[in-house]
């Protein structure tokens, strides 16, 4: 890797304690690791790049998505208007025990590409997808997707455990039991997780949901991570309170707690349900709420109450979600769709976060939340992870005064100029290092119509659009 020059950046946003922006100045990364900032930095031996006109920015964290969706998305069979939760869960899941794990290699490329081309440089990715078509392999497959591609890959071994037949919303194929959900997380933290500040690879542990699990899988899931010494993750509060209440008696929060699943170590996707009387609760264990915006849109449900939780302490970080729910990975476009929605309800809550909150949540809130403290962030010793936009565009005319708000505040969404991760250009002027991309796209397409287009039915009004 040796040393890259970064060389006269026109803004170097960093995200750091002190919010500092460096104008006109240079960056040095040694190895995967930010050296310097500063100006006029000599360095002859570097491979240098000439930033004039360019923003950088730490290199985005999402902390929620699920990859194997990508190729159960721009369906209008499955998405009509009117439709109920439950026929929807219906429709989605008759796809979803189709996959095999071949389509989940490819899904997975192409959302890390997606992420990439949009500054994203590390994701949580949460696999729940398990039946007899994919195996227990998916995740050693993504592991291998996210290397071709120089992608920094935090795969959470997610899981159902509850059948339908037994009460939740997930088809019996796609379940499996507690032991052998457990034995795969085993298998993986040897295989994949190092533990190592700057890894490429991480597992979390994360059973899918608390109404499509059994008490016993988060019992033993919290065992199994704090004696291996792993992050947990799961949905929550996303519109479960009610069959919570029902089969337990109790709210999912106050689930939570009797079972003990909360904490530093824990983060939970979405909790728009939460109650301000049930705030204490996510801020006094210090568990986090990765808000993904678009499935809020596509659900039409509660907008997330920024403003009372930090008022309160809860750490929020930004997601993406799977491409059921959101069709695309784009980083950029959530941080848009996040100050818009926060924007929406400002008279009624009497206040918004500043767009600038909005990027912190995704860069170093979301690293602080995934136990990556040195991702996040521009600042000598960390990781040399970061994405830049070309602003000398004659569409950013008037607008070139505000680095640090530029990108949720106009909606900047489209493909960056160069993405680099742990000290790698893996993007760069349209083009990612060390792939065929057309291949790869040929390949997935093919696969897609193998085991989707050929054969599912909600595939089958597409036919003969080939
Ligand atoms: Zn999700």
């Amino acid at each position: 890797m040796g040393k890259i020059l970064i060389k006269n950046a026109r803004a170097i946003v960093t995200c750091d304690e002190a919010d500092r922006v460096y104008y006109d100045q240079d960056l040095l990364i040694e190895e995967n690791k930010i050296a310097r900032i500063g100006a006029d930095i000599e360095a002859p031996d570097a491979h240098c790049i000439q930033a004039g006109g360019k923003y950088v920015y730490p290199g985005l964290v999402n902390t929620h998505h699920h990859f194997f969706q990508a190729f159960v998305r721009n369906l209008m069979t499955i998405d009509r208007p009117g439709m109920t939760l439950m026929q929807w869960l219906d429709a989605i899941y008759k796809v979803f025990i189709q996959l095999d794990s071949q389509a989940i290699f490819y899904a997975s490329l192409a959302c890390m590409a997606d992420l990439i081309k949009h500054g994203c440089t590390c994701s949580v990715d949460h696999q729940y997808c398990y039946t007899q078509h994919t195996g227990v392999n998916p995740i050693d497959l993504q592991m291998e997707a996210a290397d071709m591609l120089g992608f920094r890959l935090i795969a959470a071994r997610g899981t159902n455990t509850l059948p339908r037949s037994e009460g939740s919303t997930i088809p019996d194929a796609m379940c499996e039991t507690t032991a052998a959900y457990l034995q795969d997380c085993e298998r993986l933290i040897a295989k994949h997780h190092d533990p190592r500040p700057f890894a490429m690879h991480q597992i979390v542990l994360a059973p899918c949901q608390p109404v499509n699990c059994r008490e016993e899988t988060f019992v033993e899931t919290l065992r199994l991570a704090r004696s291996a010494g792993v992050y947990m993750h799961t949905h929550l509060c996303e519109g479960e309170n009610r069959d919570m209440l029902r089969r337990y008696g109790m709210r999912s929060l106050a689930w939570c707690e009797k079972v003990g699943f909360l904490g530093p170590d824990i983060w939970v996707a979405h909790g728009r349900e939460t109650l301000p009387e049930e705030y204490s609760i996510l801020a006094a264990s210090g568990t986090g709420i990765s808000h993904c915006p678009a499935p809020t849109i596509y659900g039409g449900s509660e907008i997330l109450d920024i403003p009372g939780m930090t008022r309160a302490g809860i750490p929020i970080s930004l997601g993406v979600d799977g491409c059921s729910t959101n069709e695309g990975s784009n980083m950029l476009d959530s941080l848009r769709l996040a100050y818009l929605m926060q924007a929406f309800l400002s008279k009624q809550r009497g206040g918004c976060p500043a767009p600038y909150d909005i990027l912190k949540m995704a860069t170093t809130a979301g690293a602080k939340m995934v136990g990556r403290p040195e991702l996040g962030m521009l600042a000598p010793g960390k990781a040399a992870d970061l994405f830049m936009i070309d602003a000398e565009r004659l569409e950013y005319a008037g607008a070139l005064h505000d680095p640090q708000s530029i990108l949720p505040k106009l909606g900047i969404t489209g493909n960056v100029w160069l993405t680099m991760i742990n000290g790698r250009v893996v993007y760069h002027e349209d083009r990612l290092a060390g792939v065929d991309e057309r291949r790869l796209l040929e390949e997935g397409e093919s696969v897609c119509t193998r085991v989707l287009r050929d054969t599912c039915p909600a595939f089958a009004p597409y036919r003969n659009n080939r």
